[in-house]
């Protein structure tokens, strides 16, 4: 009997960790036995990177451009521990659409049957979350992915970029499309950080799944051109990396979330920076939610 297969797509800001934590997502899993393939959708190529010795592959969009037709194995190159890697790829700079190598790739691998003959466990996407455009939405708009998870720090530019994904989600909810599953924190290693993020899950009515701290372990491995799970496989990060994958695999349901208004969203954020001034100024004792 086929296995089933669980389709995963992640979000958010540029540059939050959203590769290097898909990257020690996908390689955790694939050490628990499971086959795992990761689906860079970012028009900077470079998810897979780390899986690959710090390797670019050519892009789907880029092969087809050269060759004008594709075959799915001239676009799927093997990287850590047998990880099925591909990189959609964008246009060339100012010109198109940035989503169309999401289109385009998930049309190819849909018509020539790829998941099914390479009987995988998971794929997972790693999307760009800041453009909320038509091809970005594809994963989700097109319920391609089951789950979606967003990466987010406590940064306000970062949780303003979950929020509009939540927008997404919901917009395209009542026609099949993909539902949260949740927010892994990154870079969370202060205490306020997680009160923050624990704060925007309530109010938006999601979960966190892990909270990854901000580690010089995962800079080392990243200068290696390899994942922590493969360059420190013993250290502290990466069992909450293998902590972050096994919480993936035991989440079943998800959910719509409430996103927060424009309005609400800078009040919301207001009452942090009080909080936050209070704390700093030792007027208040860590750990209190933001009273709005
Ligand atoms: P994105 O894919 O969201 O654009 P990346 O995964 O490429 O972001 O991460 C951006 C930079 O931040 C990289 O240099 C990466 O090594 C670093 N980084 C991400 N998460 C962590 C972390 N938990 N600890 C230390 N550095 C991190
Ligand atoms: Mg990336």
């Amino acid at each position: 009997m086929a296995k089933k297969l669980t389709q995963i797509a992640i979000y958010g800001k540029g540059g939050i960790g959203k590769s290097t934590t898909t990257s020690n997502l996908t390689a955790a899993l694939s050490k628990m036995g499971f086959k795992v393939m990761q689906f860079g959708c970012d028009p900077k190529s470079d998810s897979t990177n780390t899986l690959r010795s710090g390797q670019y592959i050519p892009t789907v969009l880029d092969t087809l451009r050269e060759k004008g037709s594709v075959k799915a194995s001239d676009v799927i190159f093997e990287g850590f521990n047998g990880i099925y890697c591909v990189e959609a790829g964008g246009p060339q700079p100012g010109v198109g659409c940035a989503g169309r190598g999401i289109i385009s790739s998930v049309e190819l691998f849909k018509q020539q049957h790829v998941f099914e003959e390479l009987d995988l466990d998971y794929v997972i996407y790693d999307v760009l979350g800041d453009v909320v455009c038509g091809g970005f939405a594809t994963p989700i708009r097109e319920g391609i992915a089951e789950h979606v998870f967003t990466v987010s720090s406590s940064d306000f530019m970062s949780v303003y970029a979950s929020n509009n994904l939540f927008k997404g989600i919901k917009k395209y909810s009542n026609t099949g499309g993909a539902l949260l599953g949740g927010v892994i924190g990154n870079s969370v290693t202060e205490k306020y950080s997680r009160d923050i993020l624990d704060d925007f899950a309530e109010r938006t009515k999601t979960q966190i799944m892990e909270y990854v701290p901000r580690s010089i372990t995962v800079t080392q491995s990243e200068l290696q051109g390899k994942t922590t799970i493969e360059a420190a496989p013993d250290s502290e990060q990466a069992s909450v990396y293998r902590r972050l994958a096994q919480r993936i695999v035991d989440h079943h349901e998800s959910s719509v979330p409430s996103p927060m208004e424009q309005d609400e969203l800078r009040k919301w954020a207001a009452s942090w920076s009080d909080q936050l001034l209070e704390l700093e100024s030792g007027v208040v004792i860590g750990g209190n939610r933001a009273g709005i």
